[in-house]
């Protein structure tokens, strides 16, 4: 069965859109991930976005669900949903408005992503022809900054190491145990430097 019933929250459809990108197979570990047209399941809690997605790597199909759709966003149906390498420009901003950390993806996803897109933009940079390509690169950069900015949402102020929770499996777990230095605060603080910041004035949400 490659049905998944866990629905997962998300706070706007580029956030799934990420979900999709960041996700590996549950069959066989790889991916890419290449999603189909959605399909919505109405629930008592709202309507649910289902996502069929096939493993480019073994075909296994599973269907990704979500749930805290804004229906002020359109029909999610339409969204298009693609692979990363597919994409030739990021998903549209923002990713989550709010200040708390996503139930989507854990502080491991978000600092993948960010390796993933940073990698897309540098790319991009070595084979610009031209403005337009330089333009693309800078909007993946901006994007891999709001990644580290997703993770950073997960960190308590008194801790350079995040909480057990900012973790949702053993795969995530693991990377902890194997690498803690990729996730301390000082290292995510120092990767945001690298990343371009969004010039446009941003929604904050005080205490
Ligand atoms: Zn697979």
């Amino acid at each position: 069965m490659g049905t998944s019933p866990a629905v997962l929250a998300i706070h706007s459809l580029t956030e799934a859109q990420l979900v999709v990108w960041a996700k590996r197979c549950g069959r066989c570990g790889n991916g890419p991930l290449a999603p189909e047209t959605g399909a919505i399941e109405p629930s008592a809690a709202g309507p649910i976005l289902a996502l069929p997605v096939t493993c480019r790597s073994c075909g296994e199909v599973t269907v990704l669900r979500f749930a805290g759709i804004d229906p002020k966003a359109g029909d999610p149906r339409l969204a298009r949903f693609v692979t990363l390498e597919e994409s030739p420009v990021p998903p549209a901003p923002p990713v989550n408005p709010t200040g708390e950390p996503s139930r989507a993806i854990d502080v491991a996803g978000w600092l993948t992503l960010e390796a993933m897109l940073g990698e897309k933009a540098r790319q991009l940079r070595a084979w610009a022809s031209g403005t337009a390509d330089r333009g693309a690169a800078r909007e993946w950069e901006l994007l891999a900054g709001t990644c580290v900015e997703e993770a950073l949402k997960f960190y308590d102020p008194d801790n350079d190491l995040p909480p057990e929770e900012a973790f949702f499996d053993e795969f995530a777990r693991r990377q902890l145990r194997d690498r803690p230095e990729s996730f301390t605060r000082e290292r995510l603080i120092h990767l945001r430097t690298q990343r371009p910041i969004e010039t446009q004035a941003r929604k904050r949400e005080d205490p």
